[in-house]
């Protein structure tokens, strides 16, 4: 690493440190310091210069006092001669000492004349000094024996000298003392020039914390930006789960470490008619308890919780553990049903699970994240495509059922437009005797040369939309088939088409029923439309109304696979039905089970006094349609009186004078109502 890069998180860290308040605080209190500290100094400078000046005008004035004192000796030593009237042993000494005194004091005073400038009252007073001094020197080296002489001298020359010293002192003293008044002044001056550079120093200072302070402030709300930017690429923003991106890089170093791991998907069932309801809001609300569900799945382990997409989830756990795999599924579908509340209302969140781990996908290789997902998917979609709500686990099964259902979407839509849908019918018959009069139309696919029937599919057809067209076109054709037979023969058969419940979800049906019978020219008493009831009959109301338009054309309108769980005897007292096809699961047990014999009881007493016609379903032997006749049915349908084989075959052989009861020409004498 450069060390450059090492030493700018230090940097960083100190200037983050002064740009906080408290370290801006401490900056300005250290400036504030300084300045005084700096200002105290000046002070004590200015003071000690003071005092400097007050010592040096002291020594002047000592020295003065001390050549004042050294003539007052020397007139002492020759007064006293004079009083004596001659000078004593002693008393030489004392007069020969205080002249050597004065000798240094005139040779110390001339010295320092010479070096400073001329100035005219030390020059006076040196000289007066020195004729005093020559006065003292003279009489020394005559031995001092003219004392009167002496003593009229030294009077004469030391007044002048005392008054001449005296005067120098003076001047000195004001000339001392002016010259430490300027430096003084100048000092002062100097303290305002310094004080005043401090200040803007201080200023300076200020600003350049302030700037500093803007600067780390805007490089934090950078790395605050940048580390959004992070967040928001690799985490998602409404449930602060990871992303899809960062899902798949973690699984992916989970799969290549060569240990188990699981990976669990999940959706939301019906999310859209939350969305769509509800709103935005109340969507998002269920996403992120969705979210924090599957978090509370992954605490305490080592795996982790992802939203992947819309309504998509995905936990990713280091196991191949099956048995703690559904646990967690079981916990998950029981902790969304229990709902949560949204602004009074309670949401009850379906949810649908498929899981596979990496064991499930052989041993010892490590599958690509995208081979995990898809398998996972697999199971995904059979959870969803077996009623939701549940979880499913990865195995081989689904995926060739899947596959083969792929397959099937690709090759429907050709299978229409290249006429590979081929009509079958069955006949409807009348109890006891077996006389047809009428069919229903069942759809074939002929696919790479087998006949695939509607069971394998309708369901797929339904899912991905095209079982709208296939509809269609059974209605156009077997309506069509009919009416040339009809035409042809001068008979009255009916036919029977199925309908997908989903068409009841859109008025486009009626269009189509309306295209049918006007190409067909079919009369539209001899069309029966059969409804299964099923989950995807949303809006009874609406389908009612979308039956009732139908009817308005003269079609009639049929509740199939009655009683198989969906249909109940409140669906017979609709106005709008015609028929109801009693399901095969009811004449299987026709003769075994009570419970079987009391609900077509039942149902035939009710549609006699509601006038519904009644078929029964899937005969299959002579025994049950006697049972059945004994009843009270009067029409049947089932394999003991004719499978569906392909229209021209079951239009060939059919006797030519028959037809449908309530239109045709053979009315039975048995018929209900
Ligand atoms: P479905 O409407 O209940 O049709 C009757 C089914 O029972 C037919 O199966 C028929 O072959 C079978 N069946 C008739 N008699 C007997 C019998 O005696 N014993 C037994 N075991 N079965 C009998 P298929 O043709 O395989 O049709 C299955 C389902 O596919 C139909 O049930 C219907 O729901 C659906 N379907 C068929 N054609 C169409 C179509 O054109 N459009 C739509 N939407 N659904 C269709
Ligand atoms: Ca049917
Ligand atoms: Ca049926």
């Amino acid at each position: 690493m450069a060390p450059q890069e090492r030493s700018r998180p230090t940097i960083n860290g100190i200037l983050d440190a002064l740009a906080t308040r408290v370290g801006l605080t401490l900056s300005l209190v250290g400036l504030a310091l300084i300045c005084f500290l700096a200002g105290v100094n000046v002070e004590r400078s200015v003071k000690k210069l003071d005092d400097y000046q007050h010592s040096y005008n002291d020594r002047l004035i000592r020295n003065g006092f001390v050549s004042l004192s050294d003539i007052q000796r020397l007139l002492l030593s020759a007064q006293e001669a004079v009083e004596k009237g001659e000078f004593t042993a002693e008393g030489e000494q004392a007069f020969i000492q205080a002249s050597d005194f004065l000798f240094v004091r005139t040779k110390h005073f001339r010295r320092t004349l010479l070096l400073g400038e001329p100035f005219a009252p030390s020059e006076d007073a040196v000289s007066a000094m020195e004729a005093m001094l020559d006065v003292s020197e003279r009489a020394v080296a005559t031995g001092l024996v003219n004392v009167p002489g002496l003593w009229d001298e030294l009077l004469a020359t030391s007044d002048d000298t005392r008054r001449k010293l005296v005067i120098f002192l003076e001047e000195m003293a004001r000339l001392q003392n002016a010259l430490m008044l300027d430096q003084s002044r100048a000092v002062r001056e100097q303290r305002t020039v310094v004080l005043a550079s401090l200040l803007g120093l201080t200023f300076v200072g200020i600003a350049a914390l302030l700037l500093l302070r803007r600067e780390v402030l805007g490089r934090q709300a950078r790395d605050r930006a940048e580390r959004d930017v992070e967040f928001l690429a690799y985490f998602d923003k409404l449930t602060e789960l990871p992303n899809r991106a960062q899902f798949q890089s973690r699984l992916d170093k989970s799969l290549t470490k060569h240990e188990p791991v699981a990976l669990i998907l999940v959706d939301v069932d019906d999310f859209k008619t939350i969305n769509d309801t509800y709103g935005h809001a109340a969507g998002d609300t269920v996403l992120r308890h969705v979210g924090k569900l599957l978090s509370a799945q992954v605490e305490a382990s080592d795996g982790f919780a992802a939203r992947i997409g819309g309504d998509e989830f995905a936990i990713v756990l280091p196991t191949d553990d099956l048995d703690e795999l559904t646990r967690k599924c079981n916990r998950l579908l029981q902790e969304a049903r229990k709902g949560l509340s949204y602004e009074g209302e309670t949401f009850h969140v379906g949810l649908s699970i498929g899981f596979a781990t990496s064991t499930l996908l052989g041993q010892d290789l490590s599958p690509s994240v995208d081979t995990i997902c898809r398998v996972a998917d697999f199971a995904l979609y059979s959870s969803k495509s077996n009623g939701r709500g549940r979880f499913t686990q990865y195995d081989e099964t689904l995926e060739k059922r899947f596959l083969e259902r792929q397959s099937m979407v690709d090759d429907l839509p050709h299978a229409i437009a290249e006429g590979e849908l081929a009509i079958y019918l069955q006949p409807k018959v009348y109890l006891p005797n077996g006389t047809p009069y009428g069919f229903e139309a069942l759809v074939r696919w002929k696919r790479n040369g087998r006949v695939v029937p509607p069971d394998e599919f309708i369901k797929v057809a339904e899912e991905c939309g095209l079982i709208y067209e296939i509809d269609r076109y059974v209605l156009r054709s077997a309506t069509r088939l009919l009416a040339e037979y009809n035409h042809a023969h001068q008979t009255a058969y009916s036919v029977s088409v199925n309908l997908s419940a989903l068409h009841f979800n859109s008025r486009r049906i009626i269009g189509w029923v309306e295209e049918a019978l006007n190409t067909s020219d079919l009369a539209p008493g001899l069309i029966t439309l059969e409804i299964t009831e099923t989950a995807e009959l949303r809006d009874w109301q609406e389908a009612q109304s979308i039956m009732s338009e139908l009817r308005e054309l003269g079609t009639k309108i049929s509740i199939d696979d009655f009683g198989t769980g969906y249909s109940s005897l409140g669906y017979l007292r609709s106005t709008v039905v015609d028929e109801v096809k009693i399901d095969r699961s009811i004449i299987d047990r026709i003769e075994t089970c009570d419970k079987a014999r009391f609900l077509l009881d039942g149902v035939l007493d009710m549609a006699s006094n509601l006038g519904l016609v009644v078929v029964v379903e899937g005969v299959e032997n002579s025994a049950q349609a006697k049972t059945l006749d004994h009843m009270g049915a009067a029409r049947a349908q089932g394999f003991l009186f004719g499978h569906p084989v392909p229209a021209e075959q079951a239009l060939g052989g059919l006797p030519h004078v028959a037809g449908d009861a309530e239109v045709g020409y053979d009315r039975r004498a048995n018929e209900r109502g």
